[in-house]
């Protein structure tokens, strides 16, 4: 029954199990990566695995996401009427997101919830509420991670599940995508574009999440408002995070942008007027190009 291998031979197989990983690894850089990027190791922030130079490594700031991938990237934008975008994620949660949309019902505006996957499976209750009250969703992945981290099929998994979680329990597949903590690299991007998502960062940090109080709140946000801001809340946090700091400054930062009369617009709107203003860009830059051109050949 518990026969013993010989020593040798338990050398030889620990060796032959070193020496085909070490195979693995040259022949397909990706399969260890896959492995190393694994959902239950991901936690755990292992490098990873890639080939390659600056573009497969850095990880870029958000400002220069939306300059290398303009078409993708929305931080902000430029609307023709005083328009301002509220959202909200890590929901749905039962406790701060009813109080949340208690808040907006009550002030008649509209915001956006970038939603968690297996949230929704929690609390379908509350994520249909966001829907029947008139609020936008998007997609926040299933489990909550760091896109940059991870292998671009993986990232493409991760946020198919959220879709299909939500699109069983509200009818709904969005194709805004925020990522967890703001983070992505160059792999994880192309990927998301590649299957027709647009990637939704935010203008202003409220960090509630921090646990801020009310007035740091406000002072985070109120001095920082202009046209076109997409301004970050959270809807939930972790079992240390207090956001009734939040609570207390949502009403008093919606009366401030209502006598300034500002707009609330949806994230799906403001992709909508976003692509307007690429395309309407891309239009006066090809009649300047052609206008060069044919100065040119007309010797000018
Ligand atoms: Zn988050």
């Amino acid at each position: 029954m518990n026969r013993k291998l010989p020593g040798l031979a338990r050398i030889f197989y620990l060796l032959l199990g070193i020496f085909l990983g070490a195979v693995v690894m040259v022949l397909s850089p990706k399969a260890y990566d896959s492995v190393f990027q694994w959902r239950f190791l991901s936690g755990l922030g292992l490098t990873r695995f890639n080939p390659g130079g600056e573009k497969m490594h850095r990880v870029p700031e958000p400002a220069d996401l939306v300059k290398l991938y303009p078409d993708i990237v929305v931080r902000q934008w430029t609307p023709q009427i005083p328009s301002i975008a509220i959202t909200f994620d890590d929901g749905p949660d039962n406790e701060y997101t009813p109080k949340i949309l208690d808040i907006l019902r009550e002030h008649g505006v509209r915001a956006t919830f970038f939603l968690i996957g297996h949230s929704v499976e929690k609390y379908p209750k509350v994520a249909k509420r966001i829907i029947a009250e008139g609020h936008a969703i998007g997609n926040h992945t299933y489990h909550h991670v760091n896109l940059a981290n991870m292998a671009p099929w993986q990232v493409v998994t991760e946020l198919e599940k959220a879709n299909t979680v939500l699109a069983q329990v509200v009818n709904q597949q969005p194709s805004a995508v925020r990522p967890p903590y703001g983070a992505l690299d160059s792999l994880a991007i192309e990927a998301i574009a590649e299957k027709g998502y647009k990637v939704v960062l935010w203008t202003i940090d409220s960090l509630d999440w921090h646990g801020l109080s009310a007035k740091e709140v406000l002072d985070n946000v109120i001095p920082e408002l202009k046209n076109g801001t997409i301004l970050l809340h959270h809807s939930a946090g972790g079992p240390e995070e207090d956001l009734s700091g939040m609570l207390e400054a949502l009403p008093v930062i919606i009366e401030t942008l209502k006598k300034q009369g500002y707009s609330f617009l949806t994230i799906p709107e403001v992709i909508e007027q976003y692509e307007a203003e690429r395309e309407i860009a891309a239009k006066a830059a090809l009649k300047i190009s052609s206008q060069a051109k044919r100065s040119l050949s007309l010797g000018g």
